[in-house]
């Protein structure tokens, strides 16, 4: 596949660290899936941000007795600085309050969207807290949700993806002083969704998404589009450019699809990578699955039709922490930073690929992760390439040429290719599922395992030994080929493996076609299982 494509990632709110829940969902996903794509031929622009008018960081300020944007920024650092520990290789980090065009995109793109009656006033009740003196909204409130009866947010409810409208909350409480809120008329602005249901249906028809999120978008045709409210009575976030509304902010939500535009514009106009033949494919977790699905796709093709909408949405599940949610509040979290002082990123990457909630809620326990990785998979795969470089330093080079090749050889060369475009496909859409192509690497790793206690027995045969060369010839390609396979996943063991077996450059920069060739290794390779120390279990 060849040609522009954009692969995001929900920028995170910046009200706390990023944990390994976060790691777990859009940005590993998104950066694997972005690292297979830039090898395989196309021109991969990875972007995200940091949300910084969630209210949820006024929230947390209000709570501290902290300005909105001292926490904004501490946290955005810390995001920005976990992310970069973890391998996440992002080309743009959208900062709204550094980023000009984004305000200005997001005050435009409302403004027309108000001139053409896509947003309209309404008055419509709203909780308020009275001790406080606050509207009670988004961060501010909690309740029950009206679709699910879970204890859900204001505006959007996390348990079943849907959005309320605050006064629909059952018992709305303010979640700072714990209060019940009173409920007051309120004039705001509202995004009527139910005039777009002829372009959300085709674009739903249109997109590749999963299951949840299809289930999502049917309940929504079915009960009715909602109206959404797009500003709230506050001070922190972006101006209504609106007269009688500019003592209001623009919802978050609304912000981030024109965010979306100016942080690719970072990368030379947003129209390069939003229109045309670019392909849009977005990651996210299934709680902002409303967003991504609905809210965005009416935005963009209500403001302007030659926007490219997502030809793919990536979502995910919770995943929970020993079988409880991950909580910033309830401090019931392993926090990122935290988590690579005291382990290779590489191995949280490996593990939480493996342990991915694509489809269902997964739960992290460290039993788990060191049952998987040190019990079970690293010791397999360095013990081969333990006895790999033996056999290759026993063997000599003499039978490179021996034809034909051997059946032994010939087969786990063949599984070698096979395996390998498996791979590819679990890096690739429609079939994205990196837990497949570690899954398939470790059947490669098994299957050459044998083939070299097989191939071991005619290493002393007279006759035989250049059989038993070639036989280790293929196996030292199928270390070569876990190397390019496992490098979106785990980048720095790939590499380490690809200079051990004394292959030029950078794994990163060979071309997948080329692995599916076979990759050749001379033999005589040093000691592989010492080189590769980030394949040593503990
Ligand atoms: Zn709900
Ligand atoms: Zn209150």
């Amino acid at each position: 596949m060849t040609g522009n494509m954009l692969v995001t990632a929900t920028p995170p709110t910046p009200n706390g660290e990023l944990h390994l829940g976060h790691l777990s969902g859009p940005y590993l996903a998104a950066d694997v899936f972005a690292r297979h794509q830039r090898r395989s031929g196309t021109t991969v622009a990875h972007l995200s941000g940091i949300d910084d008018h969630q209210s949820y960081t006024e929230a947390r300020a209000v709570r501290e007795g902290a300005t909105a944007a001292h926490v904004a920024d501490y946290y955005g650092e810390r995001i920005v600085r976990a992310w970069a520990d973890s391998g996440i290789r992002l080309d743009v980090v959208g900062r709204p309050r550094a980023l000009p065009l984004h305000s200005e995109l997001t005050r435009r793109i409302f403004a027309e969207l108000y001139e053409r009656g896509d947003i309209v006033a309404r008055t419509r009740p709203l909780p308020y807290c009275v001790p406080c003196d606050r509207w009670a909204y988004e961060a501010y409130v909690s309740g029950g949700c009206p679709h699910c009866g879970s204890q859900s947010g204001g505006n959007s409810c996390e348990s079943c993806g849907r959005s309320n409208d605050c006064a629909d909350l059952v018992e709305p409480r303010c979640t700072i002083c714990g209060t019940e809120c009173e409920t007051r008329s309120c004039e705001r602005l509202y995004m009527p969704l139910e005039r777009h249901r002829k372009a959300l249906e085709e674009f739903w028809g249109d997109t590749a998404m999963n299951g949840h999120l299809t289930a999502l978008c049917r309940s929504l045709l079915d009960d009715g589009l909602p109206e959404i409210a797009v500003t709230h009575p506050a001070d922190w976030g972006i101006e209504a450019p609106v007269e009688d509304f500019t003592d209001q902010r623009i919802y978050v939500w609304f912000e981030m699809a024109a965010g979306y535009l100016a942080s690719a514009a970072e990368l030379g106009g947003w129209q390069a990578w939003w229109t045309g033949d670019t392909q849009v494919v977005q990651f996210f977790g299934y709680d902002n699955g409303f967003f991504h699905a609905v809210l965005f796709p009416a935005i963009f093709s209500a403001w302007d039709a030659a926007i490219t909408l997502p030809k793919a949405l990536v979502s995910n599940e919770f995943y929970r922490l020993d079988g409880s949610k991950f909580s910033t509040s309830r401090q019931h979290a392993i926090w990122l930073l935290d988590a690579l002082d005291q382990t290779p990123a590489d191995h949280l990457r490996l593990f939480l690929c493996w342990d991915r909630p694509a489809a269902a809620q997964s739960s992290f326990t460290q039993e788990t992760f060191d049952s998987f990785l040190h019990g079970d998979l690293l010791p397999r795969w360095h013990g081969w390439l333990k006895d790999l470089a033996h056999r290759a330093r026993t063997t000599g080079t003499a039978a490179a040429d021996l034809e034909p090749e051997p059946a032994a050889a010939e087969r786990l060369r063949a599984r070698t290719r096979r395996l390998l475009e498996l791979v590819g496909e679990a890096y690739s859409l429609p079939d994205f599922a990196p837990r497949s192509a570690i899954a398939l690497l470790d059947l490669l790793i098994r299957e050459a395992a044998e083939a070299g206690q097989d191939s071991d027995h005619l290493a002393d045969v007279p006759g035989l030994a250049d059989t038993h060369t070639r036989c280790v010839a293929a196996q030292l390609s199928a270390a070569a080929a876990l190397a390019m396979g496992l490098y979106p996943i785990a980048p720095a063991m790939a590499q380490q493996l690809w200079a051990a077996l004394q292959l030029p450059g950078d794994v990163a920069d060979v071309p997948w076609d080329r692995a599916l060739e076979g990759i050749e290794v001379a033999a005589g390779t040093g000691d592989l299982s010492t080189a590769c120390a980030l394949f040593a279990p503990r």
